[in-house]
């Protein structure tokens, strides 16, 4: 592990230093991780696609009324989740906006007509449907939350998370990225992760880079993961994503970080996180460099799901599972599939609520990965 000034003297680092950078990064995973690379099947439940907050790089947002703004019903839920679980993924990972009931009255007449007042307190339920009418186990990334409404999704979550995206307050200035986001002050996602710590929930956080943040702040923000994990132990997973531009977001004219400043960044988180912590970075972000993100020191390629994204054809395979084997593979790596919760996490009885110990027990093996068979992406 590298301090935090260790960390800023690399942000000079000259194209012709990478490589060496790259290697320390790989070796210091292959220390901590070894040669295993995991992912997680899962299905992607967009719940909501309503959000209060308007991040500047936001593909996934809508407002009511607009054409994709939808809340999906349990019922929709439940059958997605079946679909995925049919073809064998395990993990139900829940993404939706922060708070939409704070800004839109249809969606809080939405949220009485199912019964409920918060968003939060209504995907509590959606999760406890999943977990009772399909074999997936929920994850969900629901944003900025209070330690109750924390303690209460634990009950049905396996794992939970937040990405920090950075602690730059810059970000929030106006024109930036962050201006219109009151769930992005960097302190009150601080403050959700450390009480999911104080709480116990296995918890995957990370960084969103070319937003406009520095080098600097990069390592600011690695460093501040890092405190929150030596303090409290359950950051499980730790994401290097990468913006990408998109024609109807308000950044679509900023330019994508490069490849080589996605890699110099997650061989710095390898270096400032170290050997142990699970780092990942989404392959569908970057396609078609697999080796080199390899290379640069991460050891989980996230979720990945069985199922086509438009959800038409639930039958299809998504073909990025086998395409990611033999790149992960060609490398000297062996692909292992992961629960939403990682290894070592499941393993221990203090990270998993009590009601969720003898699923979660059933489908890992004594490494805590998935057992080989069930792993149905195999067969694909
Ligand atoms: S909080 Fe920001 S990134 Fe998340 S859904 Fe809302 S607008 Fe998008």
């Amino acid at each position: 592990m590298i301090s935090h000034q260790d960390a800023c003297s690399l942000i000079d680092t000259p194209a012709a230093g990478l490589p060496e950078l790259l290697a320390r990064a790989g070796e210091l995973r292959d220390r901590g991780r070894g040669r295993t690379v995991t992912f997680s099947a899962k299905v992607f439940v967009p719940l909501t696609t309503l959000c209060r907050d308007y991040c500047g790089y936001c593909t996934f947002r809508r407002d009511p009324g607009e054409p994709g703004a939808h809340t999906m019903a349990p019922d929709e839920v439940v059958a997605l989740a079946q679909a995925g679980g049919r073809l064998g993924a395990k993990e139900a990972l829940f993404s939706l906006g922060d708070k939409p009931e704070a800004s839109f009255a249809s969606h809080r007449e939405f949220l009485r007509r199912h019964g409920h007042r918060t968003t939060l307190s209504y995907l509590r339920a959606v999760c406890a449907a999943v977990l009772a009418e399909s074999p997936l186990l929920p994850h969900a990334n629901p944003g900025v939350m209070g330690e109750r409404d924390l303690a209460a999704l634990r009950e049905v979550n396996v794992s939970m998370g937040l990405m920090l995206e950075t602690v730059s307050e810059r970000l929030l200035a106006r024109g930036m990225a962050h201006d219109r986001a009151p769930d992005k002050v960097p302190a009150r996602r601080l403050k959700t992760i450390a009480l999911a710590g104080k709480l116990g929930i296995p918890f995957t956080t990370g960084l969103l880079i070319g937003i406009g943040e520095t080098r600097r702040e990069r390592a600011d923000t690695l460093v501040a993961i890092r405190d929150l994990h030596e303090k409290h132990g359950h950051i499980q997973e730790v994401i290097v994503q990468n913006f990408r531009a998109k024609p109807r977001i308000p950044m679509r004219e900023a330019p994508e970080p490069s490849l080589e400043d996605l890699l110099w960044t997650l061989a710095v988180a390898r270096l400032v996180l170290g050997p142990d912590v699970n780092i990942q970075a989404p392959p569908n972000l970057t396609p078609d460099v697999y080796p080199r993100l390899l290379a640069a020191g991460l050891n989980d390629w996230g979720g990945i799901s069985p199922l086509t994204l438009d959800h038409i054809n639930p039958e299809k395979p998504w073909p990025l599972i086998p395409e990611l084997r033999r790149a992960t593979e060609s490398q000297g790596f062996v692909l292992r599939e992961r629960l939403a919760i990682y290894p070592e996490f499941a393993t221990r009885a203090e990270y998993v609520d009590e009601s969720l110990r003898a699923r979660v027990q059933a489908l890992v093996d004594e490494h805590g990965l998935v057992k080989e068979s069930y792993e149905r992406w195999r067969r694909w």
